[in-house]
């Protein structure tokens, strides 16, 4: 069964969504059955899988609103190697409609059950806030993954993140963790960079992942593609950051499983 990760961080511009297409490219190059859910009304991870939003047959503001079942809006996406369940402008509605239905935080850990058995990995990309989105997106997920860039104000804000995480485990997920976190548009050359990394290692330790994602032009212009790094530029920087990424947590990922099994 799938483990789902929800990316997120309420700043907006910190690489969620670079992260969500590129690492669902990645973990789908080792073999690993991929899912990607788009959540952000700006619908920039489906474009950025090479699907174009306005032309969507069905979206998540479908699956939202029980319009259409998981399986029906599901795409599958050969360029980039992955499933994509897409969204556009229209996912706004969705969290109007569900304003003040019974309910409405899980209609998303609902939906994603009924193919969750498809898949190993389902990656969940989260728009900038703290919305009723986000929310459904945290409901469903097993864990969090936190992008963030090493500056100045990055500890607060995530302070206030794993905050959240707290209320979200009183309220609605009480089983949700934090997957790790994710240091991106890293440039060693910078020492508050080196100061802000030093100062994560120190608190969060081994959530902190060892694979960093440097600021790299490639994966900047892979969107405009429609492609994940890997299959735009391979041999780039950013390509090659995202497959380390990939191979730590698959790692992570057995280490656990073998610790659980010997426990019994
Ligand atoms: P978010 O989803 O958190 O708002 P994005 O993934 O959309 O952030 O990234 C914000 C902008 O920064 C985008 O234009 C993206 O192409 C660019 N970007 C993200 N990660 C990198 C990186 N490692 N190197 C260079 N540009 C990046
Ligand atoms: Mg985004």
């Amino acid at each position: 069964m799938a483990r789902v990760i929800a990316v997120t961080n309420q700043k907006g511009g910190v690489g969620k969504t670079t992260t969500c297409v590129n690492l669902a490219a990645s973990l789908a190059a080792t073999k690993r059955r991929v899912l990607l859910v788009d959540m952000d009304p700006q619908g920039n991870a489906t474009m950025g899988s090479g699907v174009d939003k306005n032309s969507l047959q069905l979206s998540g503001y479908d699956l939202l609103t029980k319009r259409a079942t998981a399986a029906e809006v599901i795409v599958h996406v050969e360029s980039a190697g992955f499933d994509l369940l897409g969204t556009n402008g229209d996912l706004t509605a969705a969290e109007v409609e569900l304003m003040n239905e019974i309910g409405r935080e899980h209609r998303l850990r609902l939906a994603l059950n009924t193919v969750r058995d498809n898949y190993d990995y389902i990656l969940i990309d989260c728009p900038p806030s703290l919305n009723l989105l986000t929310v459904n997106a945290l409901s469903a997920s097993d864990s969090v993954l936190i992008p963030m860039q090493c500056e100045y104000y990055a500890l607060e804000g995530l302070a206030a993140l794993m905050n959240t995480v707290e209320q979200i485990k009183e309220t609605v997920n009480p089983n949700l963790q934090v997957e790790g976190i994710l240091r991106t548009m890293y440039d060693p050359r910078n020492s508050l960079t080196l100061d802000v990394s030093g100062q994560l290692n120190e608190y969060f330790g081994d959530k902190v992942y060892r694979a960093v994602i440097p600021r790299n032009v490639r994966l900047a212009e892979a969107p405009s593609y429609g492609l994940p790094a890997l299959k735009y530029d391979r041999a780039s920087k950013g390509a090659i950051a995202y497959l380390a990424l990939a191979g730590e947590m698959v790692r992570r990922h057995g280490a656990t499983r073998k610790a659980a099994a010997a426990a019994v």
